[in-house]
């Protein structure tokens, strides 16, 4: 079966395959209506969302498809105590496919490991957001023409932004790729994406302090919001909320052809007079995520049964019960998912779910 947990989980074939079918859903809308009829998506949704949730119900009913879940945990047997694995284990009677945010980071992994329906992750934490990231790259390829060679800053809060971290993961699988990090010290990328992707896939990346000295370079300038309810610290959080906005006369040093994504919600970092500039493309992309969902839907269930598009191997676990993950907002720390580990090619021993350093 064919969940989407991480970006990984898709080979660039499939990637490609979904980027694809998006843009003939776009083309040709009429021949997909009712492509899912008597398909039923449930959204668990533990942790707010407008697009995210809304783009999959809108676009599970563009295909001809129903939708149930809920977009407030409290109110359903999780305020009694039930574990994410058995809500999926219940919630799989009820529906073909299930698309989940939490706030829990690890918890999608872990739920599929019981489910017998494929479980997108639509965010966990400030981990991941695969289906962010298809929504990226298809805006990318739009906004462009291409995606290979581009060169792309990240800016404002890559620490805890997890549509950055899922974005630069994918970006691997394509070449000639050049990043720009753009971020306070305490809002930096963490180091497993630096050197268990970046640098294991040779990507090139460096580190500047200011949005001016690249502004001139980038294809693509991709805008992120601090992520005020990730930090424990809220002093920390007001000294760096305003660190990096972008206004026209920053737009003014780009390229013509750049184009500037933003996941959303944005707070300050994009100034609202840049909206009406052509290469604002933050609303653009929005859309897109609906229909690179349809075709992500249409897809997964395709493939559900299919052995050449399986679960790619994360590798063997290393399961000890002396040791715990650090994060306090790990599923291990959270629900009695075991300590369960992998390690690096430099010897580090990380989370199996939520890819914390251990030791
Ligand atoms: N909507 C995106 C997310 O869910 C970005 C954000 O919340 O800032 O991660």
């Amino acid at each position: 079966m064919k969940h989407l947990i991480d970006p990984m989980d898709l080979s660039r074939q499939e990637t490609d395959e979904i980027i694809t079918l998006a843009q003939d859903i776009i083309a040709h809308r009429e021949r997909y209506q009712g492509s899912m009829s008597h398909r039923k998506l449930a959204t668990l949704f533990y942790e707010p969302s407008t697009r995210t949730r809304l783009s999959f119900t809108s676009a599970m009913m563009e295909l001809g498809g129903n939708v149930l879940g809920f977009s407030d945990a409290k109110s359903t047997s999780v305020s009694k105590g039930e574990t994410v694995q058995d809500t999926v284990r219940v919630v799989g009677c009820f529906s073909e496919i299930i698309a989940m945010r939490h706030h829990i980071e690890g918890a999608q992994l872990y739920a599929t490991e019981v489910s017998k329906v494929p479980i997108i992750n639509a965010g966990d934490g400030s981990h991941s957001h695969p289906t962010q990231t298809l929504t990226d790259l298809l805006t990318i390829k739009r906004e462009l023409g291409h995606i290979e060679g581009i060169t792309i800053g990240f800016c404002g809060d890559l620490r805890f932004g997890r549509t950055v971290h899922s974005l630069i993961k994918a970006l691997t699988r394509y070449s000639d790729i050049k990043i720009v990090l753009i971020a306070p010290d305490e809002l930096k990328l963490p180091d497993y994406i630096k050197h268990d992707i970046c640098d294991k896939c040779g990507m090139s990346y460096r580190e500047v302090a200011t949005m001016e000295e690249v502004m001139p370079e980038l294809d693509i300038l991709y805008m992120t919001r601090v992520q005020k309810e990730r930090f424990l610290d809220e002093d920390e959080f007001d000294r760096v909320k305003d660190c990096f906005v972008l206004d026209t006369a920053k737009m003014a040093l780009a390229k013509e052809k750049m184009a500037v994504l933003h996941p959303l919600p944005r707070v300050n970092e994009i100034l609202t007079e840049v909206d009406n500039d052509p290469r604002a493309a933050y609303f653009r992309q929005v859309e897109n995520g609906k229909f690179v969902r349809e075709a992500l839907m249409v897809k997964l269930l395709e493939w559900e049964n299919d052995p050449a598009h399986g679960m790619p191997s994360r590798g063997e676990p290393i399961l000890d019960s002396s040791l715990r993950c650090p994060n306090s907002k790990c599923i291990c720390n959270c629900e009695h998912a075991p300590g369960k580990f992998r390690r690096t090619d430099d010897g580090i021993l990380r989370c199996w779910y939520c890819d914390h350093k251990v030791k």
